[in-house]
């Protein structure tokens, strides 16, 4: 069933003295519970195009839709996480992913419930006070992941979400990412320069180049439970 669907996304950015095509006649559909990694070079729209799903970023020609209905703001159903996803320093762990709830409204006693099974699920037990400065940035990013799932949304869209880390770190991460997927059967769309992590994660990979950016390549590895 299909939950996102790009259909021949064009995106011009112009100045005055020059015209940048960061996507031309772009398609994707994603369908429920996939795992699409999107990969390619710097510059080739990676970024540019997991803003436009989210509904941050308006096209100059084509149409996106989520369940259907076309996207034309920032939607209720997406969690995002960057690279640099942005911790209050002031506030504990529990807290920093607590924002959401408050951001998003939520019944507080049901986010107490999310809160616990999300730190649980990303091995953060034990460290729910810790300030971010006093966390590595793994665990930066695992607060950062546990703040977008929150409120369950059915879609969870990730650009280079470990793209700051040292190479072990970010192994660790891949294989977490993959834990979490499986376990919350959450749709998820991740955005990365390296291909290996994007073959690793994918179960349906995407390969973009750059100068207009297009999907030049989809690939389809085995079925995720023969990499287990
Ligand atoms: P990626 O994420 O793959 O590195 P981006 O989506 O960030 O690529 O950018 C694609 C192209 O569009 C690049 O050439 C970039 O410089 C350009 N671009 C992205 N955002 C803007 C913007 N707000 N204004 C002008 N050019 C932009
Ligand atoms: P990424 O790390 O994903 O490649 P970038 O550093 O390319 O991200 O872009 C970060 C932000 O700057 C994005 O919001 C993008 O839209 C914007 N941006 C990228 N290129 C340009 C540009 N040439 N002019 C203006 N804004 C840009």
């Amino acid at each position: 069933r299909p939950i996102i669907e790009v259909d021949g996304i064009t995106m011009k950015f112009t100045s005055k003295r020059s015209e940048t095509v960061a996507l031309d006649d772009v398609s994707l559909t994603v369908g429920e519970g996939e795992f699409v990694t999107i990969a390619g070079p710097s510059g080739c729209g990676k970024s540019t195009l997991l803003r436009i799903i989210a509904g941050l970023a308006r096209v100059s020609a084509g149409k996106v839709s989520l369940y259907g209905k076309p996207v034309t703001g920032p939607q209720r159903d997406i969690g995002f996480a960057f690279q640099r996803s942005a911790l209050l320093e002031w506030r504990g762990v529990r807290k920093n992913i607590l924002l959401q709830a408050e951001m998003r409204g939520m019944d507080k006693k049901h986010a107490e419930r999310r809160v616990n099974e999300l730190i649980e699920l990303t091995g953060l037990t034990g460290f729910e006070k810790a300030l971010p400065h006093e966390l590595s940035g793994g665990m930066q990013q695992r607060v950062a992941l546990c703040r977008a799932l929150l409120h369950e949304p059915r879609v969870l869209l990730m650009d280079e979400p470990f793209g700051a880390l040292d190479a072990l770190t970010r192994e660790h991460m891949n294989i977490e990412m993959n834990r979490v997927w499986r376990e919350t059967g959450t749709t998820i769309v991740l955005v990365t320069h390296s291909v290996p992590e994007a073959v690793y994660l994918g179960s349906r990979i995407v390969v973009m180049s750059p100068r207009p950016g297009r999907i030049v390549e989809t690939l389809s590895p085995g079925l995720p439970a023969e990499r287990d």
